[in-house]
C-alpha cells in the first residue's frame, strides 16, 4: 500500500486552494446561526432570514444548513415555525460519535505502520475505531509522526478526563506498555485534538449516518436545504461524503 493522496498536506489545503478563494469574501467567522425563520406556506416567492449570535439578520430566498447533526439534535438553531415532524424525527435517527486524536512526535520510528491496542478481532467487532498508526507514512518528511485515533466507543474512556495533558498521559500510558518504555525515552512533542470538547462541533461524525438519509434531506418548504456528512448514505462520515451532500443540495436548488 502507498499514500498516494497526500505528501506534505491534508484536506486543508485542497479546501485553501480550490475553495477558499471562490468563497472567502462571503465568509463570517465566528458568527453562529441561533434562530431561522422561514415562511412554511411561501410556494415559489420564497424567503428566509438567519439570527445570529451577535444580533445580525441575514436574508435570503434559500438557505443550506451544513451544521453538524448533533448541532440540529441539541436545538442550537431554533426554527420559527418549528421544522415539520417528518424531518425532525429523521434527524433524531443517528448520532455523533465522539472522537480525538492524538499526534506524537519522538526521535525514533519505533513503531510499526499500524497497530490496534484492542487486537483484530476486536477492532473489528467493536462499536468503533482505536488504533495507532504512523502519521508520517509516505510523507515527504524525515519527522517520526505517530497518530492516534478513537473514535465512538474507545473515545468514551477518555469523557471524563479534565484536560488534553490527561488524554495524552493516558496514551502514553499504553505506548509505554506496548513498546516497554520507548515512548517516554524517544518524546519530542505532542498535540491533542478533542472535537468532543469542540462548542459547535460535539464529535467526531455521525459513524452510520441518520437512519433514513432521503428523509432527513427532504427540503423544507423549498426554503431550507440540508448537507452534512450525516446524509452521506454509503459516503458518510467522510469529508467527500459531506461535499457530495453539499453539491446535492446547490443542484436541488437549482432545479427548484
Ligand atoms: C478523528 C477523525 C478522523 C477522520 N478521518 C477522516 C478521513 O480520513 N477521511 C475523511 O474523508 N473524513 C474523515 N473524518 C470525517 C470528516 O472530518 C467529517 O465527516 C467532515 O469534516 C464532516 O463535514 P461536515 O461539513 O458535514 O461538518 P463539519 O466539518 O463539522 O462542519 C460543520 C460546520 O458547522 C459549523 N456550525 C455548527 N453550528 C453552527 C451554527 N449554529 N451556526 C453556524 N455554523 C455552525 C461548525 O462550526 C462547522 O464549521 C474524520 C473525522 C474525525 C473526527
Amino acid at each position: 500500500y502507498s499514500e498516494a493522496k497526500f505528501k506534505r498536506e491534508t484536506w486543508h489545503n485542497y479546501w485553501k486552494t480550490y475553495i477558499l478563494p471562490k468563497v472567502e469574501s462571503q465568509i463570517h467567522l465566528n458568527t453562529m446561526v441561533t434562530r431561522i425563520e422561514y415562511d412554511s406556506e411561501s410556494g415559489q416567492q420564497t424567503k428566509v432570514t438567519l439570527h445570529t449570535c451577535d444580533g445580525r439578520a441575514f436574508v435570503g430566498n434559500k438557505v443550506i444548513l451544513a451544521v453538524p447533526l448533533i448541532v440540529l439534535q441539541e436545538g442550537d438553531i431554533r426554527f420559527v415555525p418549528s421544522l415539520p415532524e417528518t424531518n425532525r424525527r429523521a434527524l433524531s435517527g443517528g448520532k455523533m460519535a465522539p472522537a480525538l486524536k492524538v499526534f506524537i512526535e519522538f526521535s525514533e520510528r519505533f513503531y510499526p505502520d499500524l497497530q490496534l491496542p484492542r487486537g483484530l478481532t476486536k477492532t473489528m467487532m467493536v462499536d468503533g475505531v482505536e488504533l495507532f498508526y504512523d502519521a508520517a507514512y509516505g510523507k515527504d518528511t524525515r519527522h517520526n509522526v505517530l497518530g492516534y485515533v478513537a473514535v465512538a466507543d474507545p473515545a468514551k474512556q477518555y469523557k471524563h478526563m479534565a484536560s488534553d495533558d490527561d488524554i495524552f498521559q493516558s496514551v502514553m500510558e499504553k505506548l509505554d506498555k506496548m513498546f516497554d518504555g520507548k515512548p517516554s525515552r524517544t518524546y519530542i512533542k505532542h498535540r491533542v485534538m478533542h472535537w468532543t470538547r469542540v462548542q459547535h462541533i460535539r464529535g467526531g461524525y455521525s459513524f452510520y449516518g441518520v437512519d433514513s438519509p432521503r428523509q432527513a434531506r427532504k427540503p423544507v418548504a423549498n426554503t431550507i436545504y440540508f448537507a452534512g456528512e450525516y446524509l452521506g448514505g454509503e459516503e458518510t462520515s467522510t469529508v467527500h461524503g459531506a461535499a457530495l451532500t453539499g453539491r446535492a443540495a446547490v443542484e436541488a436548488i437549482c432545479s427548484s
